[in-house]
């Protein structure tokens, strides 16, 4: 049995937090097993509303004891610290359990409709790989601002958190490669303008002669930003500091329909935490239009975690059916949701994977009776 610490947060997270818990649920059942035990935890916005504490201690200790953390979303406009900047314990958390690795897989799923007319944009599959814990976040909520008149934060890059995460990206090339991918890492940077990316592309540099079966290659970030859109499917595993990898990965999510559509591991060495890449989205909280879509995939992600790290055939074997049960829902057109020009609610798209489920276990009983 697993100890699931979850942190549904605010706004939608909530409700794609249900979702995941279900079907995670549902999965496991199929799969015979594992257990999953879920605990939920107070952090976010409104609980800094109501308590004034965002990330609670009690909160904290759960998520540094649990086995794997879900989080759904955290933040909202209204409720902010007061210099202005949103509440963002997930920062706090990542940077608290050491979580370096923001990864950020992207896929489009067959059934809805590509946002790019190019017909090779079906074939996109990458992973988008950001440093976590230093870069232009570095200095969040301690910027300097002197007699009102000039604003610092300063970009912070060491060697130590530029050769884990670059590590960790290698890593991930390699079994990717084991699955018939290209086995490529491409650093993004701003090499030719900043020294500490001149830095941070050298250590790449390095770390690449570890990996000679891994081909290393770098971009500065403005044309990966159009090279992301011109020609996604030529990617494999990117990496990248910080704020260039949070503003690609929302530009990534379009490329697959959306933030609905975009899941996330916050991986470190000794815990992980799994999450959608969208927001709270306040602007549609309420009314069912939330698509659970990446809190599903990233709840696949941490079944598939937890497999690898414990060895734990039946865990990677749920992974493997509910990431079937989420293509094959929208690849049968059991669902469509609100950001494809669908109708769908949370709750049907919840249902729609359940279905899929089972219709997974028709495919392997037919197999074996075949
Ligand atoms: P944050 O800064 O907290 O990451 P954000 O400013 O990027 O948040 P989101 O909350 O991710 O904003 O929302 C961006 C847009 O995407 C909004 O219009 C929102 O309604 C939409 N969106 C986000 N998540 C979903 C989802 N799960 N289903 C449908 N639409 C979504």
């Amino acid at each position: 049995m697993y100890n699931i610490a979850v942190l549904a947060g605010d706004g939608i997270g909530v409700e794609v937090m249900a979702a995941a818990k279900e079907a995670l649920n549902a999965a496991c059942r199929r799969a015979g097993g594992p257990r999953l035990a879920f605990s939920d935890y107070p952090a976010g916005a409104l609980a800094y509303q109501q308590t004034g504490t965002a990330l609670p201690d009690e909160t904290i200790r759960a998520c540094e004891q649990a086995d794997a953390i879900l989080l759904g979303a955290m933040g909202l406009p209204h409720i902010r610290y007061r210099d202005g900047t949103e509440i963002s314990p997930q920062l706090d958390l990542r940077e608290h359990l050491e979580l370096y690795a923001g990864v950020r897989p992207i896929q489009p799923l067959k059934g809805l409709a590509s946002r790019l007319a190019d017909p090779r944009a079906a074939n996109i599959d990458f992973v988008l790989v950001r440093e976590q814990t230093e870069g232009l976040f570095f200095e969040r909520r301690k910027t300097q601002i002197e007699d009102d008149a000039e604003a610092r934060d300063a970009m912070v890059i060491t060697r130590k958190g530029s050769e884990r995460v670059f590590d960790f990206a290698f890593r991930l090339a390699q079994r990717r490669k084991a699955r018939g991918r290209r086995g490529r890492v491409t650093c993004v940077d701003k090499a030719n303008v900043l020294g500490s990316m001149a830095f941070f592309r050298r250590i790449f540099e390095e770390r690449a002669r570890h990996f000679e079966d891994i081909t290393a290659d770098s971009a500065y970030v403005d044309a990966m930003a159009l090279n992301l859109v011109m020609k996604p499917w030529d990617y494999d595993v990117l990496v990248t500091e910080n704020l260039f990898g949070d503003i690609l990965s929302d530009l990534s999510a379009g490329l697959v329909g959306g933030m609905g559509m975009a899941p996330s591991g916050d991986i470190g060495d000794k815990h992980a935490l799994f999450q959608p890449a969208h927001g709270s989205a306040p602007d549609i909280a309420g009314t069912g239009r939330a698509n659970p879509t990446a809190m599903l995939l990233s709840a696949a992600m941490m079944l598939e975690w937890l497999g690898d790290r414990h060895g734990d055939a039946a865990a990677r074997s749920a992974a493997a059916l509910l990431h079937g049960a989420i293509g094959r829902a929208f690849a049968e057109g059991r669902a469509l949701p609100y950001e494809f020009g669908g109708t769908s609610s949370t709750a049907d798209i919840t249902r729609a994977v359940i279905a899929s489920l089972a219709t997974d276990d028709a495919t392997a009983a037919g197999a074996r009776k075949g």
